[in-house]
């Protein structure tokens, strides 16, 4: 059965296996609370060494169960550390039938129905944004990949580098983005040939969004010294906090200037199919592109981003390349002709179907609903004696730490970090170890719909037991 016969010859036995991978998978993923959110020590890596002999697929299906055993367990609700939920039904169901079609984005030949659904997906989302009626986009494996081709546009479309590269430019072109950006922009830069330090980080207020003043005499101060600005970068939901740029001030100064915007919505974008809390994307209608990554807040398994132009002809004049193995009609481009990439994952079906399954209706449900525990885990947070938060959170992240009086940074921060292992090897309760501004933090992103007050609860029972003053030496040593 190392492929299904075409004509059927294999079925049974195909079947079998593969029910019996599904019944282990469902078995695991339906008791997700009960399993640690990341395994415990990796034992006998040496067990996954390759032979060149093949093996039985009863050693197979072993294989298979230790591999879910230590994954990364991101459907239990203790996962807070770091954007990953548990996936839509819907999605798991759009990776089967993918991997099973294997169809190819590539093309139009290649994923007939799909690419259909990519670009009414896109452009779906595009009029969502506001982007206007020539807007469209494209979908790409992840953020960083569609901060990079955002970017790329950018620099063609204002630098007019498409043909030449950047030779030849005679003033130093940059990009401004908050100091609390995703590193993915530092990486588009170097990549684009640009370099990392064409990449001007704009100090940021106590919320961690950039300080549009700061922007503003920064753009000029790069203009006087015969620098060439053209892209600025607004974030909308910061990885560490979650800070939402202002967007509409920050658009005010793009047009000033005739700088491209883009909005790094690849966290925050999920806001928009909140009814209650859209408005905080105010402002990024403004956009001459965004990048959004529905594998996040809108829980599509992993990989699936999208990046939208409010031009989409922009795809065409400023990153078109075409391919010449595969047959056009009346003059249409296919989407491998104007994405980074060239054979793609049919990411849009998953997204497809759990749009079509949750509605705009639930997802809104959903978003008020973590705004609703993250405000709850806030305040049972600062209930406790000496803790404190980074900052009002502006989506469903927060960060706290424990804060003694009287200790220096550096053993505040030593504290912070034992309470981080104490939390996950003592009580199975999963938070990232960030630095904001200096100090570290605890980081909990609530995604995961079915957390709720009860884990609350025991969050906060574990977060006192470290802090009772008389443990707390004890427990260090322990963490050691
Ligand atoms: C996660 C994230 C990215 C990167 O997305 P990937 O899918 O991990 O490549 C970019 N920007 C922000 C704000 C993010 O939170």
């Amino acid at each position: 059965m190392s492929f299904i016969d075409p004509n059927g010859s294999n079925i049974k036995e195909v079947k079998a296996f593969i029910l019996k991978v599904i019944n282990i998978l469902l078995k695991k993923i339906s008791n997700a609370e009960k399993h640690p959110p990341l395994p415990k020590k990796l034992q006998n890596i040496d067990k996954f060494n390759l032979n060149d002999l093949p093996i039985a697929e009863s050693k197979i299906l072993d294989h298979i169960k230790a591999i879910i055993k230590n994954s990364m367990n991101a459907s239990n609700p203790f996962y807070l550390g770091h954007m990953d939920s548990l996936p839509t039904t819907m999605s798991i169901v759009g990776d089967i039938i993918c991997s099973t079609i294997n169809n190819n984005m590539l093309s139009k030949d290649t994923a007939p129905i799909i690419t259909e659904i990519e670009k009414k997906i896109t452009n779906n989302l595009a009029k969502k944004f506001n982007l206007g009626q020539n807007s469209g986009g494209v979908m790409l494996s992840g953020g960083s990949l569609s901060n990079i081709q955002a970017i790329a546009i950018a620099r063609n479309r204002i630098l007019g580098t498409f043909d030449k590269g950047l030779t030849g430019l005679k003033r130093k072109p940059y990009i401004f983005a908050s100091e609390e950006a995703h590193t993915s922009i530092q990486k588009a830069a170097m990549v684009l040939g640009l370099g990392v330090n064409s990449v001007v980080p704009i100090e940021t207020n106590k919320e961690g969004t950039m300080k549009v003043s700061v922007l503003d005499k920064s753009i000029k101060e790069k203009i006087k010294d015969n620098g060439f600005p053209f892209c600025i970068i607004a974030t909308a939901g910061t990885t560490i906090t979650g800070g939402i740029d202002d967007l509409q001030e920050i658009s005010k100064i793009a047009n000033k200037y005739k700088l491209w915007m883009h909005t790094d919505a690849v966290y925050g974008g999920a806001l928009i199919f909140s009814n209650q809390f859209k408005s905080k994307l105010k402002g990024i209608e403004n956009s001459d592109s965004i990048a959004f990554n529905p594998q996040k807040w809108l829980y599509i398994t992993k990989t699936c981003s999208v990046l939208l132009l409010k031009n989409k002809k922009y795809f065409y004049s400023d990153f078109f390349t075409p391919l010449p193995y595969v047959l056009k009609e009346n003059q249409e481009y296919h989407q491998g002709e104007i994405t980074l990439q060239g054979t793609r994952y049919p990411d849009a079906l998953k997204l497809w179907l759990s749009l079509q399954h949750l509605g705009n209706f639930s997802y809104s449900e959903i978003i008020k609903n973590s705004y609703k525990y993250t405000s709850l885990f806030k305040k049972k947070l600062l209930e406790i004696k000496n803790i404190k938060i980074s900052c009002e959170p502006q989506m469903n992240i927060i960060c706290f730490r424990y804060q003694k009086a009287n200790s220096t940074l550096k053993e505040n921060n030593e504290i912070n970090l034992s309470l981080q292992k104490f939390l996950l090897k003592k009580h199975n309760i999963f938070f990232s170890f960030i630095k904001f501004k200096s100090y570290n933090f605890l980081r909990a992103v609530l995604l995961n719909p079915f957390f709720n007050s009860k884990h609350i609860k025991k969050i906060c029972s574990s977060i006192r037991e470290f802090t009772n003053e008389k443990k707390i030496i004890k427990l260090k040593k322990l963490n050691d």
